[in-house]
Formats: C-alpha cells, sequence, structure tokens
C-alpha cells in the first residue's frame, strides 16, 4: 500500500477529536512488552490479558466489541462513551496513529498509509483543531519507551532466527545435502499467523508473548533483554542435546517460526525477512 513518508517537523492536524473511531475495525499487533504493560493496567496476569484479549497467541489485539455503522468492530479494551479503558496501557500503534512507524535497515521513519491524511475518512472535524509537528505529537503520546520495546524486540527476533541460522549451518544439516529446511523457512514466510501460531506451538507461544519474567521492570529495553536471555536459555535446554538430522531440521524450522511471529507482532513483512534469511542461509552452503 502506498505511504506518505513524514518528518519531525512536517505540521499535520493532530489534535484528535476524541470521537473514538480509529478503535473500529483496525489490526493492532502487539509485542511482549505491550501485552505486560495493558495487564498492568488492567490489572490482570499477562497470560489473563493475552487469553482474554488477544488473537494468534498474543500478537494482535482482539476486535470484538459493538458494531460501528460500517460493520467494524470495536475494540476489546473500547468502552462505549468512554473510549479506551487501558488508555496509560495502550500499545505503539495506537499512541502513534492515526501515523505509523516504518523501520528499515535500523533506520525508523513516521509515515502514514495513503495519500490522504487517515482521520479525514471520519473525523473531518480534525481541520477545525489546532494543527501540530510529527514530533511534539510522538513526545506528547509518550511513545518513545514503546519505540524502545520495538527495536529491542526487532534485535531479539534477529537473536531467534540465529538459533535456526545455527542449527541448520553449524550442526552438519546444511553439509548433508539438506534441501526440506529452507524449503519450509519459504512455506513459513508466507504463513497466515493463526497457521504459524498451531505450528509453533502453545510451549514456545507462551515463552514468546508470556514469559516468566520474575523481577519485572519499568524499563522496556532491560525486560526484553531479560527475554532475550529467557528464549536462549529455552533453545539450550530444548535443542542442545539434539543429534539426528530430523531433530535439527525440525528445530531450526520452529526458531525460524517463532521470529516470524514475533515479525508480525513488531508489524514487519514477514515474507520479506523470511526470503532474505534464507539468501543469507544459501550465501553461507545451504541448498534449497
Ligand atoms: S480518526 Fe483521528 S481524530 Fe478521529 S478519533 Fe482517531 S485519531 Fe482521533
Ligand atoms: S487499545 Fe485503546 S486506543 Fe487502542 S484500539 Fe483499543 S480502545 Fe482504542
Amino acid at each position: 500500500m502506498q505511504t506518505t513518508k513524514l518528518t519531525k517537523e512536517d505540521i499535520l492536524p493532530l489534535t484528535c477529536s476524541r470521537s473514538g473511531t480509529c478503535c473500529f475495525g483496525k489490526a493492532v499487533w502487539l509485542n511482549p512488552w505491550e501485552i505486560l504493560c495493558f495487564s498492568k493496567e488492567k490489572k490482570v496476569t499477562v497470560r489473563e490479558f493475552r487469553d482474554f484479549y488477544c488473537e494468534f497467541g498474543g500478537i494482535k489485539l482482539r476486535f470484538d466489541g459493538k458494531q460501528d455503522n460500517k460493520g467494524q468492530q470495536a475494540c476489546s479494551q473500547y468502552v462505549d462513551n468512554a473510549g479506551c479503558s487501558v488508555h496509560l496501557g495502550r500499545p505503539l500503534a495506537c499512541r502513534l496513529y492515526p501515523l505509523g512507524r516504518q523501520i528499515q535497515f535500523n533506520n525508523s521513519e513516521y509515515m502514514y498509509q495513503g495519500d490522504q491524511f487517515p482521520c479525514l475518512n471520519d473525523c473531518a472535524e480534525v481541520l477545525e483543531l489546532p494543527k501540530m509537528s510529527v514530533g511534539d505529537y510522538i513526545k506528547a503520546q509518550e511513545a518513545g519507551e514503546f519505540e524502545k520495546a520495538q527495536d529491542e524486540y526487532l534485535i531479539i527476533m534477529q537473536n531467534i532466527a540465529d538459533v535456526g541460522f545455527a542449527l541448520l549451518l553449524e550442526s552438519g544439516l546444511s553439509e548433508s545435502g539438506d534441501t526440506k529446511t529452507l524449503a519450509a523457512w519459504r512455506i513459513i514466510g508466507n504463513e497466515a499467523p493463526e497457521v504459524l501460531a498451531v505450528r509453533i506451538g502453545q510451549e514456545w507461544i507462551d515463552y514468546l508473548m508470556i514469559p516468566t519474567i520474575t523481577d519485572t521492570t519499568q524499563n522496556p529495553v532491560v525486560f526484553a533483554q531479560k527475554h532475550n536471555e529467557y528464549l536462549l536459555e529455552k533453545a539450550q535446554e530444548k535443542f542442545g542435546a539434539i543429534q539426528t538430522f530430523e531433530e535439527l531440521h525440525e528445530a531450526s524450522v520452529l526458531m525460524i517460526a517463532v521470529a516470524l511471529h514475533l515479525a508480525k507482532g513488531l508489524g514487519a513483512d514477514t515474507k520479506g525477512i523470511a526470503e532474505h534469511w534464507i539468501e543469507t542461509a544459501k550465501s553461507h552452503g545451504a541448498l534449497e
């Protein structure tokens, strides 16, 4: 889809009219830090928040509330006439809307979808309200900590994938002439999140989205780094002693699936990432 790129100095009608129309019919993708923030605000456990209010193991917020006049359902956190019930714990996508944040090759940029400012679809009255710069808007939304979480989880995505690479490239599997592992990576890159969630299975979905991390912190970077260590420990525990090529294949595919599921929750292009990883593996001797 076409996007309009923005600088932090761009001035836009970013004063929300608070009609709440954008809390209907949207896809809000989540990372594990965002589930934790939601659960604290809602005063439930992370597992309860994930199970009651999320889809696909936790990477997407459920929109199963009442319908608007276009037949679009409200977010599970939306309360009629009151708005967002978890405003202080809302995720990055909601903090930035109508803007989005794209990350490519370690650079991030702000943009909106299409060539017309999104709020004008339902809230044309924003044109009458004060305008502000993109930079001031992001500051006012207190999006900084959530952006740090997103950046850190992109690093973790790559770290999980690196385990999948090692299981293929450093175990003798690729040297054995294996071709089915990269073929499976390609299939996974095209899989819908509901299919990928089933493929990954409950145990690894829970490690990924609702990790058991005691001593939780207010700092998203520290939390994400602890989560990274936790995931790598689990991989070591599960795959440290495997020996057969079939086991190595399955473990490599599982780790790439976990990394891509996280990528989906970060709003990344999973197909493009899978293709990039396949080319990288091939350049290190893997076969397809
Ligand atoms: S569409 Fe824009 S102006 Fe309308 S409620 Fe959403 S953010 Fe506010
Ligand atoms: S979390 Fe809150 S702000 Fe975000 S879509 Fe749901 S109700 Fe709206």
